[in-house]
């Protein structure tokens, strides 16, 4: 019933032409998009807070052509140090590197001719890994199972999965036994296989499918050599919160291995997980890290601090209505006025 609200005041704000004054009154602002994965087949359906379906990547970028000129954030990063930034400009970035941004992405962004920046995890681009903390995710939506079997990979008692509510919840038990264990391709694979065993669901053609690997170098190469900007998230997606005492290596150790693969700089980050704080300045700075971008909405001007850079995140759970409102400014104008910068101040992760 909110949401409907919500989505009818939308609308009156943009046949009203509030979306267009908007965009004009923050055209000296700039915009960074940031989305993770595009989905195979239906992922988006299971998993809409990760991967987008292409029609709606397409559908975006039809709205964003049309009012934005779209640039590599290169040119945004010069223009901050000069000062002096463009109208309308926005740039497009995607998280972590897995293939489905060379098979999926990447042939809508060719479509509309539009520059991106991908943003590697360096750990897994030398051998096929794939990503089982999304597998998990994934089983848990699968299952027919209404709860988890008691003593499931060493989880003592058994985890409702009754609804929406109750299946995140179990997620995020099993997530939180899963890091736990060494960082062992073998030991994960065994983790995920029986987890699947245990909720009734096959995952044989998931392990051997697409959907849930990364790019390996030589893919990471090509897409280089053809435009896209290679840059950093960590060796193995650190986060500098929870391991402050990595952040200079993990940088530094990504760095090295993307600059080797792609023969260009590489000095743009993007903080795991979307947890930064100030601290992590100076390390990434001395790894030779120049931006970085966090997960905080809202649009950036020369005054935002390179090292934390608003980005908006695309998901699938966001509507077309609700994406043109933010990327309007709209919601920034508004949500500064109520909430006097609550909802857009460069809040540090506690
Ligand atoms: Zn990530």
């Amino acid at each position: 019933m909110v949401q409907h609200f919500k989505i009818v005041l939308l609308w009156i704000f943009k046949l009203s032409g509030l979306f267009a004054i908007s965009r004009l009154l923050t055209r000296r602002c700039f915009t960074i998009v940031g989305w993770h994965g595009v989905s195979f087949s239906n992922e988006h359906e299971r998993l809409p807070a990760y991967f987008v379906s292409a029609q709606t990547l397409r559908k975006r970028l039809v709205f964003l052509k049309k009012h934005f000129q779209i640039v590599p954030l290169e040119d945004l990063i010069c223009q901050h140090a000069e000062g002096r930034i463009k109208p309308r400009q926005v740039a497009l970035t995607f998280d972590d590197g897995m293939y489905n941004f060379s098979a999926r992405a990447v042939p809508v962004l060719n479509d509309f001719g539009s520059p991106a920046t991908v943003y590697i995890v360096s750990n897994t681009m030398q051998e096929r890994v794939l990503t089982y903390i999304l597998l998990i995710q994934d089983v848990v939506f699968r299952t027919s199972f209404d709860a988890t079997p008691a003593g499931l990979c060493q989880v003592a008692s058994s985890c409702s999965l009754r609804d929406h509510a109750a299946k995140r919840a179990c997620i995020n038990r099993f997530k939180e036994e899963y890091l736990k264990l060494p960082e062992d391709q073998t030991l994960q694979k065994g983790f995920i296989a029986e987890f699947a065993e245990g909720l009734g669901v096959d995952i044989q053609d998931d392990l051997s499918s697409e959907t849930w690997r990364y790019m390996f170098s030589d893919e990471i190469r090509t897409l280089s050599d053809s435009g896209i900007s290679v840059q950093l998230h960590t060796h193995r997606h650190h986060d500098v919160v929870h391991y402050p005492d990595t952040i200079f290596q993990e940088a530094r150790t990504c760095r090295e291995h993307v600059e080797r693969v792609t023969g260009k700089k590489a000095t743009d980050y993007c903080y795991p997980s979307g947890y930064w704080e100030k601290r992590a300045w100076k390390p990434l700075q001395d790894a030779g890290v120049r931006s970085g971008v966090t997960c905080i909405s809202g649009l950036n001007t020369s005054q935002t601090p390179l090292l934390a850079l608003r980005r908006h995140i695309d998901t699938e759970y966001m509507s077309q209505i609700e994406f043109e409102f933010a990327l309007s400014g709209l919601q920034w104008i508004l949500y500064s006025l109520v909430g006097r910068n609550t909802f857009f101040k460069l809040q540090e992760a506690t």
